[in-house]
């Protein structure tokens, strides 16, 4: 595996090795990797000839007053996690390298990024596609890897890929658990023993809300049930439960057969995200 800093250099590799007709998978992360990350490492390493992982806190995607600082880099841990999955290029660019002083232009999307997690955290998904869409300029994959755990940020990417004429296929790949239900996060590292086990109230009650759904339950019910037991873990806020079409993110009727229910709840001082797709 070779570590690569530059933009550049990493853009010149690629080019030299599409010229040999090899095809290039692309796993977007911001480090501190589980087994959340590492599922899509395998996938990537399946489906293309060469696999580029890259690792990157990415300021602007940060409010001011979120866990830029304190977000978690092992970065020793995640160069062996890459080695040991057969990663061919790990990319590990600086702020410097990304974003020069000069730096001005954003990319935004008008629709769903106003949503969800896109009302507490307003300038998040501009500095998330601002990001992806450079990676993807310097990369030039034919697949990039996304979890469907950021269920949002999925559609999201999917939707400027198309609108952009991006020639890459978005690989979307299943929410990775502990045993427990919860659903791994570079963040969970933040949250106690108790809280841990006092966050897996949130998948309980996501399965419930699929279960309800299976019955034929109406949105409106099932919304109150999952926030109902949402509201029984302790120590915790609710920030959105939100039930939508898993196409597009926009509302959805009793009718709907394709429905995603999504939640964003605080667990002491930190913010778990998960969802769970439903098809009847
Ligand atoms: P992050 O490092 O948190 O930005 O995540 C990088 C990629 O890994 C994103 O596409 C995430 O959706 C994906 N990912 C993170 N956690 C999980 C998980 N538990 N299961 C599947 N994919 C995940």
């Amino acid at each position: 595996m070779k570590v690569i800093n530059k933009p550049e250099e990493l853009q010149k590799i690629i080019e030299e090795l599409k010229k040999e007709g090899k095809n290039v998978g692309f796993v977007p992360t911001m480090g501190a990797l589980h087994l959340g990350h590492v599922s899509l490492i395998k996938k990537s390493v399946l489906q293309n000839d060469i696999t580029v992982v890259s690792v990157y806190v990415n300021p602007i995607q940060f409010g001011p007053n979120e866990d830029y600082e304190k977000y978690p880099r092992p970065i020793e841990k995640d160069i062996k996690v890459c080695q040991d999955n057969k990663v061919d290029f790990l990319f590990l660019p600086t702020n410097e390298t990304l974003y020069n002083k000069n730096f001005s232009t954003y990319i935004y999307n008008n629709n769903v990024s106003k949503i969800m997690c896109g009302i507490t955290r307003p300038t998040h998904f501009q500095g998330v596609c601002t990001i992806v869409a450079k990676l993807f300029n310097i990369v030039m994959p034919q697949r990039a890897y996304f979890g469907l755990k950021d269920y949002q940020q999925y559609i999201i990417i999917k939707q400027m890929v198309e609108d952009l004429n991006f020639n890459i296929e978005i690989v979307g790949c299943p929410i990775v658990r502990e045993e427990s239900g919860i659903a791994m996060s570079s963040r969970n590292t933040y949250l106690s023993k108790e809280e841990k086990v006092q966050a897996t109230g949130i998948y309980k009650s996501l399965c419930l809300a699929k279960q309800l759904f299976c019955e034929g339950k109406e949105i409106e019910d099932i919304k109150q049930v999952v926030e109902e037991n949402s509201l029984k873990i302790p120590n915790s806020k609710i920030d959105y439960i939100e039930i939508r079409n898993s196409k597009n993110l926009q509302e959805v009727t009793d009718l709907d057969k394709n429905i995603v229910i999504a939640v964003a709840v605080k667990v002491g001082n930190v913010r778990l995200i998960d969802n769970m797709v439903c098809e009847k």
